[in-house]
């Protein structure tokens, strides 16, 4: 039997946010273990190395996991004995697969490779021989070397579906029926920009290639620097724009929903790429030039929205660049998701800045879009990051006034993240220096959200009832906002809707409150 370890943002093992997401990465897997007839589990990380005896039943482990979960994958590989793969975007870095001490890792994207792997024995329970997979891509070995790291071809990206069923192997934190499940939409990025920040101005002069729509020109830059933002590694890993069929995210929507699952993300990098790829000749690598495909977003938004209604599901998108939003995007927005949060980086309120960590818009661009979005219905979230490269006093200091522009035009939370660096990106080298300006950066964050929270205290909120803990009773609210703690004496089953009136502000992602109508049936 196989083993699915879900290990995404476990850090060293306890995750400390995001208790209520369930990734798209373990259900692909699970996916292709399903069209070979694979019997398998899927765990949360935290689950199996809590447990004082290991299932022996377990021939092959399978562990999906980013660059933060180092720690606690180093503590699950030294607790299996059998096979052990490595993959998501973990393996970025080639070097961790040894370093780990597991057999054999997947770069990127793994659907075709793993495929192919089981292919030429791993169903079986063996490990195929380095020479008996030359030919398969993204493969990294111990030592470090590997096949070649390609993309998937558009086709061969249709060809996979994450499993459904999968969903059902979450049924503690979180669990299926009241987390966010992510369904993918579209992947990749089309951000093509680099960051200048070590560039040879002279050369960026003669290239240009930043600043050009030549699309096949913006795929490689002549001084080696990886393309897209400085702390991102979507385009390294993925490469440009890809987006599934219509048909097939209803299908998975609708399979879902027929679990019991409730709450729907429509997962991307960014959800304005959905079907861009099409617009153009080539490789999308152009951020901003076409602009969304609007026939092909509300044809999406449309056929969601009616099967939301007929589900009683609640949707919302993951992330929109600034650069692709204007009146007309954010009115189709409105239109389909009224009241949903909608997540918008703006990273930094320096112009200067933002070109030289490879932003593909301005922060003017990005209060703009945040503007519009909130004009439109929806409940935009601002993402600021502190201690990148660059940082200084002036940068901090636009960043906050930035802060508090966004705030003052609505944003619902700002959140502020501590720059890490990636493998594979052009800031790979830098690490986060946490000074003055970092902690100014935080604490104006801290007072905001105090702020906008205490604006919660006296509102009835729907919200789903979260899988129970020891602490108490928690709940999610349905159209996103910070946990509730719920006092109550009753107990309330996971997954159940219910009715909450706010009665406290905690801390700044925190509320209190109390039952205002009982659950209804889950
Ligand atoms: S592709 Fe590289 S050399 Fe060309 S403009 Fe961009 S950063 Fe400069």
């Amino acid at each position: 039997m196989f083993l699915i370890l879900d290990a995404l943002a476990s850090g060293k093992g306890r995750r400390l946010s995001s208790l209520d997401v369930i990734g798209v990465g373990p259900r692909v897997i699970a996916g292709i273990l399903e069209s070979f007839g694979i019997d398998y589990r899927i765990l949360r990380i935290e689950e199996f190395l809590s447990r004082k005896r290991h299932p022996s039943d377990f021939d092959v482990m399978l562990v999906s996991a980013m660059s933060m979960d180092e720690k606690a994958v180093s503590k699950a590989s030294r607790m299996f004995d059998g096979i052990k793969i490595l993959g998501g975007p973990i393996t970025a870095d080639l070097s961790v697969i040894g370093r780990l001490g597991f057999h054999l890792g997947v770069w990127g994207e793994g659907e075709l490779s793993f495929s192919l792997l089981l292919d030429r024995g791993l169903k079986g329970g063996s490990l195929p021989s380095p020479k008996d997979l030359k030919d398969v891509p993204n493969l990294v070995f111990p030592n470090g070397s590997h096949t070649a790291l390609t993309y998937l071809r558009k086709e061969d990206f249709l060809r996979f579906s994450p499993s459904i069923e999968a969903v059902t192997f979450y049924r503690k934190v979180p669990h299926y029926k009241s987390a966010r499940v992510y369904v993918e939409v579209v992947r990749g990025c089309s951000n093509y920009n680099r960051p200048k920040i070590d560039a040879s101005q002279d050369i960026c002069s003669i290239c240009n290639a930043c600043y050009e729509f030549n699309l096949k020109k913006r795929l490689t830059c002549p001084q080696g620097i990886p393309p897209g933002c400085g702390y991102c590694s979507i385009p390294y890993l993925y490469g440009p724009p890809k987006s599934r069929r219509c048909d097939d995210i209803l299908r998975e929507i609708d399979g879902l929903a027929s679990l019991g699952v409730k709450r729907i993300v429509l997962s991307g990098a960014d959800f304005l790429e959905y079907c861009r790829e099409d617009l153009v000749n080539g490789p999308l690598t152009h951020p901003s030039n076409p602009g969304p495909n609007l026939e092909a977003l509300e044809d999406l938004l449309s056929a969601v929205k009616s099967l939301s209604d007929e589900r009683g599901l609640f949707v919302e998108i993951e992330n929109v660049k600034p650069c692709l939003v204007d009146e007309e995007v954010a009115f189709l927005l409105g239109k389909y998701l009224r009241g949903s949060p909608v997540h918008i980086g703006v990273e930094t309120g320096n112009k200067r800045h933002a070109d030289l960590i490879g932003r593909p818009c301005s922060p003017d661009e990005s209060v703009r879009a945040i503007k519009l979005l909130k004009e439109a219905g929806l409940r935009p979230y601002a993402y600021f990051i502190h201690s990148l490269p660059g940082q200084n006093r002036t940068v901090a200091r636009e960043t906050i006034r930035t802060m508090r522009r966004v705030f003052d035009l609505g944003a619902e939370k700002i959140t502020v993240y501590k720059f890490r660096s990636l493998p594979g990106t052009a800031f790979e080298r830098y690490s986060a220096k946490v000074d003055k300006y970092s902690r100014m950066i935080v604490e104006v964050a801290i007072e905001l959200n105090l702020r906008r929270k205490k604006e919660l205290i006296g509102k009835v909120i729907s919200a789903v009832v979260a899988p129970s803990i020891k602490r108490g009773v928690y709940a999610y609210p349905l159209g996103g906002g910070p946990v509730i703690r719920i006092r109550t004496k009753r107990e309330l089953e996971s997954g159940s809707l219910i009715k909450v009136k706010v009665t406290k502000v905690v801390y700044d992602r925190l509320v209190e409150g109390i039952l205002v109508e009982g659950s209804e049936s889950s």
